[in-house]
C-alpha cells in the first residue's frame, strides 16, 4: 500500500474524497468479480496463471497482477498468512486485498447484527422463544447456526415454484399460485405488513418475500417491494435461481440495493452457462452486492447440497455432520399471501420426522388484515412454549451426551457445542434430565436430597438449561 492509501485505512468510504472512495469500490468489486470467476467457471485458476495479463483483460478485470495473486495465489501462503495476521504489517498488503477484507468483514458483522439485533422482535413472547430457538439451533447445528440470522417472520407472494431445482432443501413443489398487486391484495399486503410491524418490531422488516417460492415468479414483486419499502423503508433481501430469466429485470433489482434501498441479493447459479450469462451481463460494480451462489457441481467452490428437502427424498435421511441437515432460516412466521394462511417454523436438521429441516405447524387461514392480526396475536400469546412444562418428564435432545471437554464436565452436542456445567448440582441436574423419567419437580427434591443444590440454585439452573435449548420443548419431541 502508499503512503496515502495507508492513511486512508481507518476512514470509512464517507471520509474521503469521491476519487478515492471510487477507486476503492472498483478495487472491492474486481477482487469479488476475480473470486466470483474462480469460484464458478471450471480451469479458471490454471487459464489465469498460464496467462495473468491475457485473463485479466478478457474478464475486464483492473487490478495489477500482483494485486491478483496476492489475492488468490500467493507465492508464498505462509508469508501471506503472516502479513495478514499482524495489525503492524497492513502496508504490505495491496489495497485492494486489504478492502476486500473488511467488505467481507462488515458483511459478516451486518450478518451477526441481524441475529442478535435487528431480526430480534419486539413482542416479548417471540423474543423469548425465538431466543431460545437460536440456542436450540447452536446445540442441534453446531457452529453452522453463525450463518442462520433466524429470521422472525417470511412472506409468500406465490404457491410453489416454477423453477424446480433438483436441490430444493424445501421441496417446492410446482408453481400453483401467484398473488398478483391487485388494489385489494395490496391492500391486504400492506394491512398484515402494518400488523407484523406493530407486533413484531422493525424485525418484521427483516423478513424475506419469498420462502418455498422463487421471487421472480411474480411478475408483480416490484410493486409488492414498493409496499414493502413504504412500511419499512428497506427492500428486503432476494435469492434467486432465475436471475438469468429476464437480466433487465434482474438490473432493476440489483440497481434499487446499490441505492442504498436494501443491503444484498443472492443469485442461485444452477449451470455453467447461467455462470457465463450472469457474469457477461452485469458489471463488477453491478454484483458487487450480489452474492453468487454456485450450484452446480463442476463449479470449483460447489459445496455438496444440503441435505434437506429434495436431497433427502431422492437420497434418503444421511446424517452427515459437516451439514446443517436444513437451509431454514426463519424462527417465526411463513406468511402465505395467495392461501391467506400463516404457520409457525423453525429450523431442525433433517430426519424422518422432518425430512425438509424444518418444524412446521398446521396452518391457521385468516380472513384479511384485522382477522391475521388477531388470530397471530392469539398464535403468540396461546400456543408458543415459553417455560418449562410442569408435571411434563424433561428429556434432553438426543444429539446432546454428558462427557468432558478440555478436562471439564460438559453437555456436548455430536454436532459441536459444549456447555460447561461448573458446579456439581449443575452435573447432577443434567445428569437427571439426560435420564429422561423426572418432571421439573422430581429433578428439584432429588438435587436437594442430595445435598447438592437448594431449591432456588436448582430451578434456576434447569430453566438455563431450557433457555439453553437443552429439553426438548414440545413441537420437537
Ligand atoms: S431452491 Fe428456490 S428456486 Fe429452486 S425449487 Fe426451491 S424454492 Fe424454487
Amino acid at each position: 500500500m502508499t503512503e496515502h492509501e495507508l492513511s486512508l485505512t481507518g476512514k470509512s468510504i464517507n471520509e474521503m474524497s469521491a476519487e478515492d472512495a471510487e477507486r476503492i469500490t472498483d478495487e472491492v468489486a474486481y477482487a469479488k468479480r476475480m473470486l466470483d470467476i474462480l469460484s464458478l467457471i471450471p480451469g479458471s485458476l490454471e487459464e489465469y496463471l498460464s496467462d495473468r495479463q491475457g485473463f485479466l483483460d478478457r474478464h475486464g478485470i483492473r487490478l495489477c497482477r500482483e494485486d491478483i495473486d496476492f489475492l488468490c495465489c500467493p507465492k508464498d501462503p505462509d508469508e501471506k498468512l503472516a502479513i495478514i495476521s499482524d495489525n503492524n504489517r497492513i502496508s504490505e498488503m495491496p489495497e485492494s486485498f486489504f478492502r476486500y477484507r473488511q467488505f467481507i468483514g462488515n458483511k459478516i458483522a451486518i450478518r451477526d447484527l441481524m441475529t442478535k439485533k435487528l431480526c430480534d422482535p419486539d413482542n416479548i413472547n417471540m423474543k423469548k422463544w425465538r431466543a431460545r430457538q437460536i440456542r436450540r439451533c447452536d446445540g442441534v447445528l453446531g457452529g453452522l447456526n453463525e450463518s442462520f440470522v433466524h429470521t422472525v417472520v417470511t412472506y409468500e407472494l406465490a404457491e410453489g415454484c416454477s423453477v424446480g431445482c433438483k436441490f430444493c432443501g424445501l421441496s417446492a413443489g410446482p408453481l400453483k399460485k401467484v398473488f398478483f398487486h391487485t388494489p385489494e391484495n395490496s391492500r391486504l399486503f400492506k394491512d398484515v405488513l402494518k400488523s407484523c410491524h406493530k407486533i413484531l418490531g422493525d424485525a418484521a422488516g427483516y423478513g424475506m418475500m419469498y420462502f418455498a417460492t422463487e421471487p421472480l415468479d411474480n411478475p408483480d414483486y416490484e410493486k409488492f417491494e414498493d409496499d414493502f419499502y413504504e412500511e419499512f423503508h428497506t427492500v428486503p433481501q432476494i435469492t434467486t435461481a432465475a436471475a438469468d430469466r429476464d437480466i433487465e429485470r434482474t438490473r432493476y433489482f440489483i440497481t434499487e440495493i446499490s441505492k442504498g434501498r436494501g443491503f444484498i441479493h443472492r443469485f442461485t447459479i444452477r449451470s455453467l452457462e447461467m455462470a457465463e450469462k450472469i457474469l457477461e451481463s452485469f458489471t463488477p460494480r453491478e454484483l458487487v452486492m450480489v452474492e453468487l451462489l454456485p450450484q452446480f457441481p463442476e463449479a470449483p467452490a460447489f459445496v455438496p447440497y444440503v441435505k434437506a428437502g429434495r436431497e433427502t427424498e431422492e437420497s434418503g435421511i444421511q446424517k452427515a455432520d459437516g451439514d446443517p441437515g436444513t437451509i431454514c432460516c426463519v424462527d417465526g412466521f411463513c406468511i402465505s399471501f395467495p392461501d391467506k394462511r400463516f404457520k409457525l417454523i423453525s429450523p431442525a436438521r433433517a430426519d424422518e420426522r422432518f425430512p425438509k429441516g424444518i418444524y412446521e405447524s398446521e396452518w391457521v387461514e385468516f380472513e384479511n388484515g384485522a382477522d391475521f392480526e388477531e388470530k397471530l396475536l392469539r398464535y403468540i400469546t396461546d400456543e408458543l412454549e415459553l417455560d418449562i412444562p410442569d408435571g411434563k418428564v424433561l428429556k434432553m435432545y438426543d444429539h446432546f451426551t454428558l462427557g468432558e471437554h478440555n478436562g471439564k464436565k460438559c453437555i456436548i452436542s455430536r454436532f459441536g457445542e459444549a456447555i460447561p456445567l461448573k458446579e456439581p448440582y449443575m452435573v447432577r441436574i443434567a445428569e437427571l434430565v439426560k435420564e429422561g423419567v423426572h418432571d421439573r419437580r422430581e429433578i428439584v427434591d432429588i438435587s436437594v436430597y442430595e445435598k447438592l443444590a437448594r431449591p432456588e440454585n436448582a430451578y434456576w439452573y434447569l430453566n438455563r438449561l431450557w433457555d439453553a435449548g437443552c429439553i426438548a420443548e414440545k413441537i420437537f419431541e
